[in-house]
């Protein structure tokens, strides 16, 4: 296969057939952004010839005879049909319509199975398209794209040289659903800077609750020393928020998001690790949030009277506290195991 430098994907893409299309990144001037630096080029787009070839290595090596009869030797289960593809890149949805529907003509002649292609896109790669392109691209399969919004602060999208305002992710995300490609948000905790966070995450909730974005996983913001980001910090332009305050910011985003979306932190750099369905699961998020409690709580629980046992206990416990609630589904019982035990 061919993959140029480090290969980022979503968390919840792992099951799906990643395929190379672009490499890089076409803005590549995000302040805070390292992902794509080990790359000796900004951009570049694959040749059909290449993606070609690892479409019939995958296939050879997910669906080919002596696979099959190596798997069944050593006993493993037969794989599963793939049903998705991933195109990584920063950005393979930048690329002009025509390319896309060849990629994913190429794709389902090697595997007729795949119902739906995924990408990473920028807010600037949707608003290059025309209504009727993106309607054909959501009949090609295009769907679930994740889109590294990461804020809905319009001075921190400035700062960071983003390349949008908020109200073009609004407008862009309408021209989503009008075509009907879901997409996933991106939000990145402490990118409004210290003292900015909780503001930061009002104002992207009300950016966020004009959008219908199926989930919006959260990181938390890392500094790397090769980023503009960190020399704007040494000449002292700007400030990284603690991890405290960027606590605060993502209890003050769950507080003030009214959409019905998945809330997940699953990257490697947050500092918790929250995962639930919105409105139904708030309470439960905003808690762990506090840094003060790991909630688990049965999901398809009847929450509202799991909260109100959860509050009880809290209300029991000195404001020092710390530990898991744990709840399980059996006894409806709250166990208070302290961290540390
Ligand atoms: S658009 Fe994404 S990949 Fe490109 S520079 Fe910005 S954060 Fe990095």
């Amino acid at each position: 296969m061919h993959f140029n430098g480090t290969i980022w994907r979503p968390p919840y893409e792992a099951g799906s057939l990643l395929l190379q299309v672009t490499a890089g990144c076409t803005h590549h001037a995000c302040k805070f952004c390292t992902l794509y630096d080990d790359l000796p080029f900004r951009f570049r787009m694959s040749p059909m010839s290449e993606i070609e070839a690892d479409l019939q290595e995958a296939q050879l090596l997910t669906m080919g005879p002596l696979e099959r009869i190596s798997a069944r030797l050593q006993g493993l289960p037969p794989q599963e049909r793939l049903r998705r593809a991933f195109l990584v890149g920063a950005n393979p949805f930048v690329l002009h319509p025509r390319k896309l529907e060849a990629i994913a003509g190429r794709i389902r002649q090697y595997f007729p199975t795949i119902e739906s292609i995924g990408c990473f896109a920028r807010v600037t790669d949707v608003a290059q398209k025309s209504g009727e392109e993106l309607l054909a691209l959501g009949r090609l399969g295009y769907d679930g794209i994740t889109i590294g919004v990461e804020t809905g602060d319009d001075s921190a999208l400035a700062f960071m040289n983003k390349g949008y305002a908020a109200r073009d992710v609004i407008l862009q995300a309408s021209r989503l659903d009008e075509a009907r490609i879901g997409y996933n948000f991106f939000y990145l905790a402490g990118i409004s800077g210290a003292g900015h966070g909780v503001e930061g995450a009002v104002r992207s909730a009300e950016v966020f609750n004009e959008t219908r974005p199926r989930l919006i996983g959260s990181s938390m913001l890392t500094v790397f020393p090769q980023s503009a980001l960190y020399r704007e910090i040494q000449q002292g332009n700007w400030s990284e928020e603690d991890e405290l305050e960027k606590l605060a910011e993502l209890r003050a985003l769950l507080a003030h998001l009214t959409i019905e979306t998945r809330f997940v932190t699953d990257g490697a750099s947050n500092l918790i690790q929250v995962r639930g369905s919105l409105p139904r699961d708030r309470e439960k998020l905003v808690l762990s949030c506090d840094g003060r409690f790991q909630v688990e709580v049965a999901y398809n629980a009847d929450f509202s009277f799991k909260l109100k046992c959860l509050q009880e206990v809290v209300g029991k416990l000195e404001p020092n506290e710390t530990g898991i609630l744990r709840m399980t589904r059996a006894d409806n019982v709250v166990n208070f195991i302290p961290y540390g035990h």
